[in-house]
Parts: structure tokens; sequence; C-alpha cells
């Protein structure tokens, strides 16, 4: 048994129920991260105990997806006589590795510990296991980094979209999951991000069981637009909010 909180469900523009992406997939003692965007430490402090964080998996370095990886890191440092943690790993395109070799070099305080290591993601078919659990990533159209992730717990796969627009290899990325965490962030012409049709069609085609709709910018005519959309999908899709939790 594992859970999926959606701990930050919006996009560039907070709202209050929709904060910066952030989610954690608990499973036993551990917790995944996948996205910290710039407002998610306190979030995180709330549903999910810090020293059970082992990885964190970065889709993309916007600032909505990234930028909570300074507090958490300072965060974890501060606490470093306090706690026994030792190590975190951080997961992301070469460009992460660079921020974070340049937070190494500009802050003194990250020689303390926690060691916080850098892995660059591997596109590879076969997927890459990280102490028993399987992850993929596949190369997205949004940004020169943007990345989405399939991760396999307790035999079920779990999709994240990150920023990306729909196309026919994500299609095939996210096919059967159990849940498909997508982005969602515009009622049309969804260029470098997915639009209502583009989510429709994922959903329809990957033939996922729950799709998690996120990122939503609240165009004018969205939420009309995603009431229709509800009333086709029903209990198969969850409007992403903070701090809803799936047990899967
Ligand atoms: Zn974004
Ligand atoms: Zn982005």
């Amino acid at each position: 048994m594992a859970e999926l909180i959606l701990i930050g469900t919006g996009c560039g523009i907070p709202y209050k129920k929709n904060g910066p992406p952030c989610f954690a997939i608990k499973e036993k003692e551990r917790t995944l991260i996948v996205d910290i965007g710039y407002d998610s430490l306190y979030k995180i402090l709330k549903y999910v105990n810090v020293n059970s964080i082992q990885d964190i998996f970065i889709t993309h370095t916007h600032p909505d997806h990234f930028w909570g990886v300074i507090p958490l890191c300072f965060y974890l440092k501060c606490l470093s006589k306090s706690t026994q943690k030792s190590f975190l790993r951080i997961f992301g395109h070469e460009r992460v590795g660079f921020f974070l070799s340049f937070l190494k070099d500009y802050y003194s305080w990250f020689e303390r510990k926690p060691e916080i290591n850098f892995f660059k993601v591997e596109i590879c078919e076969s997927g890459i296991e990280v102490d028993g659990i399987y992850y993929y990533a596949l190369k997205t159209e949004h940004s020169e980094d943007s990345l989405a992730y399939k991760f396999v717990v307790s035999n079920k796969k779990i999709v994240f979209t990150g920023d990306a627009e729909y196309n026919s290899d994500l299609v095939k990325f996210a096919k059967d999951a159990y849940i498909l965490v997508s982005e969602c962030s515009f009622l049309d012409n969804g260029k470098g991000h997915m639009d209502i049709r583009g989510f429709r069609k994922l959903f329809f085609e990957s033939g996922t069981e729950k799709i998690v709709l996120v990122h939503n910018y609240r165009e004018n005519g969205f939420d009309k637009a995603l009431f229709k959309l509800k009333d086709e999908l029903k209990e198969s899709l969850i409007i992403g909010e903070d701090g809803l939790k799936i047990n899967f």
C-alpha cells in the first residue's frame, strides 16, 4: 500500500488551493518527491516526515517546479545537528546539476550534513532501479530540460507529465498508468503545454485508470470546459487540490 500526496497542484501563478507543483509518493518508511516549486517547504513539512525523504525528482528547472530546493536544502543543513539524516539524492536533467553545483560553490553551509548528491536522469526503456523503485523518464515538449517521469510503486505505474505538450510519445509513456498526474495549463492552443483537448486525448489514448488535473492557469472559460470533462470522465478525473491524498 502506498500513497500519493498532492502537495502543490498549481502553476506559475499561485492560488489558495493550488500552490506551485510538488508531489510525494509515500511507500512504507520512504518518501519520494516529484518537483519542489518555490513555495513548497512549509507544505512538505505539513504532510511528510522530512527524514523519510530520500529522493527528489525534478521535471525541469522553471522556478515553479524547482526553486523550493534551496529552502529545503537550507532547512536540512540547519537541522543537521539534531537529525540522523545523512543523504538526499536529487535526480533530473543535467541543468539541475549545473544549478546545484553553483549552490555548492556559492554557499559554505552546503558542506554541512546531509550530503546532497545529484544524479543525471537516464532516458532508458528498461527503467532504472533506485532502492527497489523503478523509474523511467521521457523528454517532453516544453523547455530544453523538461522531463516526464514514471515510477513503478506497489506494482502500479504512477506517471507525472511535468510541463508538457500533448504528443504520441507521452501517450505511449503513460500507457496503462494507474495514476497519471497531468498538467492542463490552458483551454486551447496548448503550445509547449497541455490544453483540455490534449489532456482528454491523453486520458483516452493512454488507458490510464485515474487522471489528476494540475497546473491550471484558469483562463476564461476553463471552468466550463472542465465541468463538461468531469461529466464525461466522472470518477476517473481528479481535479488537483493541495493536500489531497490518493491511496494505491
Ligand atoms: Zn510550470
Ligand atoms: Zn515550465
